[in-house]
């Protein structure tokens, strides 16, 4: 694993989400005050490719927060991206029975 750790320092300025309050690093996010997570679910910006460590995504710093107005949204998202599938719908029914 390459990691360059005093290049990692110099960007870890950390701010807060101002529409699901997560923290977040600054240099990956695309906007000043939204996280990656909620720029690009509210702005279509692209997201960060979340690698999540002890609740945390460790490239963003996102912590999985989501304001009810971003759930919405991303619930719209996934639907129209993973309709349920019949196979998937009887899966589901097994396991409730
Ligand atoms: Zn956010
Ligand atoms: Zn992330």
């Amino acid at each position: 694993m390459s990691f360059d750790e005093s290049k990692f320092e110099l960007q870890k300025e950390i701010k807060t989400c101002d529409e699901c309050g997560s923290k977040f690093y600054a240099s990956a996010s695309k906007m000043q005050s939204l996280c990656p997570e909620c720029a690009s679910i509210l702005y279509g910006y692209e997201n960060c490719d979340h690698v999540f460590e002890n609740g945390r995504c460790v490239k963003c710093f996102w912590d999985g927060s989501r304001s009810e107005y971003v759930r919405e949204m991303a619930h719209e998202t996934d639907k129209s991206a993973e309709p349920i599938t019949l196979d998937a719908k009887e899966q589901i029914g097994k396991n409730m029975s």
